[in-house]
């Protein structure tokens, strides 16, 4: 009686099984606090930065440019104008860059972490951010696409760091992912070891439309997703191939976005 009175006052009614599920939940807190996904310190909830590692993180919030995908500063006014401009004269492939932060400090770690580790916890935290991001700015018929990697490339690290995003962005926005719709077919020295001129010859018919798969895009807007966005010349060459191949639209969503600025001043 003393014990079922004490089960009431601290656990509320619950049934055996209920109360073992609990117990054991606690001691598994116990033993396994959730931790930050950086530098390890303990955290309030799983899959999270501490507050230190949250400060490090650039997140980039509107109004920002749709085609460079930097934040823009100034007077509303002027961004009014500047993005009414942007609507009508459209100097890249996409509609829209969104990226969820800037590439620096914690981003740059998180990207690291997801690159080189087979790890889906950042994965998961990195998916909540672009989904924040994205929201509101595509369409629901969208076709979410990873850019790939060559199958070489793939057996080497094992896994696409894209599609890992991909996959956590599908289900939060509940739009529909198609893995296998874009494939690298030609297989290309890694971006980061050339200049600008080089990545894009390098890129050069290096993207394919899946034959069998073409027809799911016609007419339908894309989300093509990517970790990291440096030049922009693989998110060009995948959109530019999207679009030849019957899409009406590509936006970009990419985790980090490296530029030599960190906002457009108008
Ligand atoms: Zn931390």
């Amino acid at each position: 009686m003393l014990h079922w009175q004490w089960q009431q006052a601290f656990l509320g009614p619950v049934s055996p099984a209920a109360l073992l599920r609990r117990l054991g939940g606690r001691v598994l807190d116990v033993l396994l606090p959730p931790r930050c996904l950086l530098c390890r310190a303990p955290t309030a909830q799983p899959h999270q930065l501490c507050g230190g590692c949250w400060g490090g993180l650039r997140l980039i919030e509107e109004p920002a440019c749709p085609t460079t995908g930097l934040p823009l500063m100034g007077q509303r006014a002027a961004i009014d104008q500047y993005l009414l401009m942007h609507r009508h004269a459209r100097r890249e492939p996409w509609r829209a860059l969104l990226a969820a932060s800037l590439h620096d400090n914690a981003a740059r770690a998180l990207v690291h972490r997801l690159k080189f580790h087979d790890d889906e916890a950042p994965a998961r935290f990195m998916a909540r951010l672009m989904f924040r991001r994205v929201h509101g700015h595509v369409p629901r018929n969208a076709l979410i696409v990873p850019v790939p990697l060559h199958r070489r490339r793939l057996w080497a690290r094992r896994f696409n760091q894209s599609m890992l995003l991909a996959r956590h962005l599908a289900r939060l926005s509940g739009l529909e992912l198609a893995p296998e719709l874009l494939r690298r077919v030609r297989y290309t020295t890694p971006q980061t070891q050339l200049s600008g001129q080089q990545r894009r010859y390098n890129l050069h018919h290096a993207f394919a439309v899946d034959s069998a798969r073409g027809q799911m895009l016609q007419g339908r807007a894309v989300l093509l997703v990517d970790d990291v966005l440096t030049t922009g010349a693989t998110a060009r060459a995948c959109a530019r191939e999207l679009l030849a191949a019957g899409a009406r639209e590509v936006h970009v969503a990419v985790f980090a976005l490296a530029s030599q600025r960190d906002a457009l001043h108008i």
